[in-house]
């Protein structure tokens, strides 16, 4: 008889080794999906070294840049695998994963193109044409390259603007486009060499960029050496060695009336002062998100003359006693990363002053992460949803933290004012408003670009004196003072003041001063549809008005005629019962159509 078999007939099982048993009771335990062997190497090599204190909770999205730069896209094997290596759990991992733009989660055996060309089709580049080349681009492209519409790309003086991976194409043209796929494949440029050093200064009342023959992707840069050489960070050392006084520097910044230049105005040295009197560690996040469309000033700026910025950051810091930094920027701008970065070693390996921690961070494709509080919730490795509030981020912020936030712009001004004196800054201004702005004018000009105008300028002021007119063939007929968000205008009211609170009587703002001019061939239904499809495609889902609203908007919007009663309707309930500003925003299109342009809507 077989030992192994019963009278029966069938087979006795052995019984087990007590190494099999262990290992039966250890799977037993673990819950959930556990990850494989080889997944689990490709994390551990894209993460590096485990520290001894674990890998930190807060760069998750960082780990899942790394994946997704090294693998193409963001495999499922690999988010089981990241989130045994880093202890954070599944549904953590996969829910952050599957918020931001610019990941996509795949099966393990999915195919993923070896490319990915994003065509902007915000307004501004759709005024241009890049509707044609999203139809163009993919059967000249082929099956291995991915064409995507993408939103916004922060290079609407380019327009129509393009990314080839990591590579912008100004100007796309389809040649131009494979051009670029087929010598380089997007690598992101290589950072910019020194140039001259960059005086804004010497560009006040007059165009910051250049006309478009003389464009650069990566323009020269003032780099660290030039920058200490003409005078940098003399106010930060002379601060740090108790040879300036810090209540002076607050009080030229309230003389200057500095304002927050990201879009919500609240003025700076206010700012500082309430967070001053929060108990210490206190944080600084900066918000180089520009995600509205239609605006790109800040990349104009940094791209050319990043200390001026991090100069203005150490001030703020000095003055209001900043232990860390974090500096959020988008992830649409990788050669200004990579230039940013190497400036910051540059300053951290030879600082002019006590420095306190700073960290670069990398947006993935979030519009709403240009809201001061789902900015913090990104930089803490979260989902991007707005808070609310209170608590305000002055008092309990990053990693609950008092908090003192800006946009790039506002602590670019900083140093200027401070040497130059306040009625430097106050000195410039029309119709009765004071300072200088820095407009992001696209659409249909002559000579789009960031204009440094005084504050209070008409957009036919912006127009004919800063752009060279309109196209030929175009006259004004409507603008978008604030971007997407900030409502549209029609020529009639051309002559209004260009400044924070002057817009509001009329249900629009200034936003971020990103001007879209249309002309008399553009409709503003058009427009503002293009801006409700947009919001639609950004919310963040938190909230029922504007999840469920801008969806329905934009259907409704998209009909011949409007069903202006429902529309109403709708721009009421998102206005009043959304959390944060892109939901309270959205309407502002719809309501502007109805108000000043019905006859495109009958
Ligand atoms: Fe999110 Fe929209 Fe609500 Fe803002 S208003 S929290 S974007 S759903």
């Amino acid at each position: 008889m077989n030992p192994t078999s019963t009278d029966e007939g069938q087979a006795a099982v052995p019984p087990a080794s007590e190494q099999a048993l262990r290992t039966i009771r250890r799977q037993a335990k673990l819950k959930g999906r556990q990850p494989e062997e080889q997944a689990l190497a490709e994390v551990r090599e894209c993460l590096g070294p485990r520290p001894a204190e674990g890998h930190r909770r807060d760069l998750l999205i960082e780990y899942l840049h790394r994946l997704n730069d090294r693998f193409g896209a963001l495999r499922e094997p690999h988010l089981v695998a990241l989130a045994r290596e880093t202890g954070i759990p599944m549904a953590e991992v996969y829910e952050v994963a599957s918020f931001y733009h610019h990941f996509e989660v795949v099966p393990a055996d999915a195919a993923v193109p070896a490319l990915t060309v994003r065509v902007c089709d915000s307004l501004s580049c759709s005024l241009a044409g890049s509707r044609e080349l999203l139809e163009r681009l993919p059967a000249l492209l082929g099956t291995e390259v991915r064409v995507v519409a993408a939103p916004c790309i922060g290079r609407c003086e380019q327009a129509p603007a393009v990314a080839v991976h990591q590579a912008p194409v100004p100007h796309a043209t389809t040649d131009a486009v494979l051009q670029v796929v087929r010598a380089h494949g997007g690598a992101a440029p290589e950072a910019s060499v020194a140039g001259t050093a960059f005086d804004p200064a010497a560009h006040a009342e007059r165009s910051v960029s250049p006309p478009r023959e003389q464009l650069q992707v990566l323009p020269a840069v003032t780099d660290y050496a030039l920058y200490r050489a003409g005078g940098g960070y003399a106010l930060p050392a002379a601060l740090a060695r108790g040879q300036a006084d810090p209540d002076a520097v607050l009080r030229a910044l309230e003389d200057s009336g500095l304002r927050g230049l990201g879009g919500a105005g609240f003025p700076a040295g206010r700012k500082w002062r309430i967070v001053r009197e929060q108990p210490a560690p206190r944080l600084l996040a900066v918000n180089i998100d520009e995600g509205e469309p239609g605006t790109f000033k800040d990349r104009t700026f940094l791209e050319r003359d990043p200390h001026r910025f991090l100069e203005g950051m150490l001030v703020a810091a000095q003055v209001v006693g900043i232990e860390a930094v974090y500096i959020y920027l988008r992830d649409e701008y990788h050669d200004v990363r990579r230039l940013l970065q190497r400036e910051i070693d540059r300053l951290v390996a030879d600082p002019p002053c006590p420095l306190p921690r700073i960290e670069l961070r990398r947006g993935a494709g979030a519009y709403v992460c240009g809201e001061e509080s789902a900015m913090i919730e990104s930089i803490e490795g979260k989902r991007g949803e707005p808070r609310l509030r209170p608590p305000y981020i002055a008092q309990l912020g990053l990693f609950g933290r008092p908090t003192l936030e800006h946009n790039f712009e506002t602590l670019y001004w900083v140093r200027d004012i401070v040497e130059r004196g306040p009625q430097w800054f106050t000195g410039f201004g029309r119709h009765g408003r004071k300072g200088l702005r820095a407009f992001s004018v696209s659409g249909r000009v002559k000579f789009p670009g960031v204009k440094l105008a005084p504050a209070g300028i008409t957009v036919r002021e912006l127009v004919d004196e800063y752009c060279g007119g309109m196209q030929d063939g175009h006259e004004l007929y409507a603008y978008l003072p604030g971007g997407a968000s900030g409502g549209i205008l029609p020529a009639s009211l051309a002559d209004l003041p260009l400044d924070f609170d002057t817009l509001q009587p009329h249900g629009c703002f200034i936003g971020s001063a990103a001007v879209v001019v249309l002309g008399h061939h553009d409709r503003a239904r058009d427009a503002a549809l293009n801006a409700m499809r947009f919001f639609a495609d950004e919310s963040c889902g938190q909230c029922t008005p504007c999840r469920v609203g801008t969806a329905k908007a934009a259907a409704l919007m998209a009909q011949p005629g409007w069903d202006t009663a429902t529309l109403g309707d709708l721009a009421q309930v998102m206005g009043d019962a959304s959390i944060c500003g892109l939901g309270q925003a959205a309407p502002n299109p719809i309501r502007c159509v109805q108000k000043y342009f019905p006859h495109e809507i009958s």
